[in-house]
């Protein structure tokens, strides 16, 4: 089963894609992750990309869409994609439908889990201390989050058409959405 968590900084989709990893024996797919790698190990790219990760813009569509395309091919995860934090533009969800097809899969559900600015930024100042993360400064959680629902907008447009999209309180506690999220994948 292949799955999309989305939803604005914060959301909780990566501690979803914990949990769905777990339970599907699935294997997270985190944009954000696999580009905070390329900064530590010091790579060309993680060069190219420091300034924009640290002031919460985007990365190239092009950079993520190079870094995720061997996951998709690779036997061993076929089928076992949980995607968190990608995709995130509307080129990205294109591509990735053509990084699918091209490897025989389909994406089961798509879960948006919908949340105000004031919870997010509330999480994120949590997540600030637990984690120490340079890109989660106040300014720059609000900056993500609206630069998030602006470009995002489109890629929502692209999914809610489908009858495997669904919307989640993403306000409701941890165990409450994936209550929601169990439901809707055990049918
Ligand atoms: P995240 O951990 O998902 O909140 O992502 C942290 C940062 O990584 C974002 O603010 C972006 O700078 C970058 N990033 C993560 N995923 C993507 C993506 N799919 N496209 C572009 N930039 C991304």
């Amino acid at each position: 089963m292949n799955i999309i968590l989305f939803g604005p900084p914060g959301a909780g989709k990566g501690t979803q894609a914990k949990y769905l990893v777990k339970k599907l024996d699935g294997y997270q797919i985190s944009t954000g992750d696999i580009l905070r790698d390329e900064i530590k190990k010091e790579s060309d790219i993680g060069k190219k990309i420091i300034n924009d990760m640290n002031d919460g813009k985007f990365v190239s569509d092009q950079i993520v869409n190079e870094l995720i395309s061997n996951i998709i091919f690779d036997p061993h995860k076929k089928n076992r994609l949980i995607f968190d934090g990608y995709p995130r533009s509307l080129s990205q969800a294109k591509n990735l439908s053509l990084l699918l097809e091209n490897s025989g899969q389909i994406i089961n559900h798509v879960f948006f889990l919908n949340v105000n600015k004031e919870t997010i930024i509330k999480r994120i100042e949590k997540r600030k201390i637990e984690e120490k993360r340079s890109d989660d400064d106040l300014d720059i959680i609000i900056k993500r989050y609206d630069r998030y629902m602006n470009i995002t907008k489109p890629v929502l447009d692209f999914y809610s058409k489908n009858i495997n999209f669904h919307e989640i309180d993403g306000s409701l506690k941890i165990d409450q959405i994936t209550n929601k999220i169990d439901n809707l994948i055990d049918v």
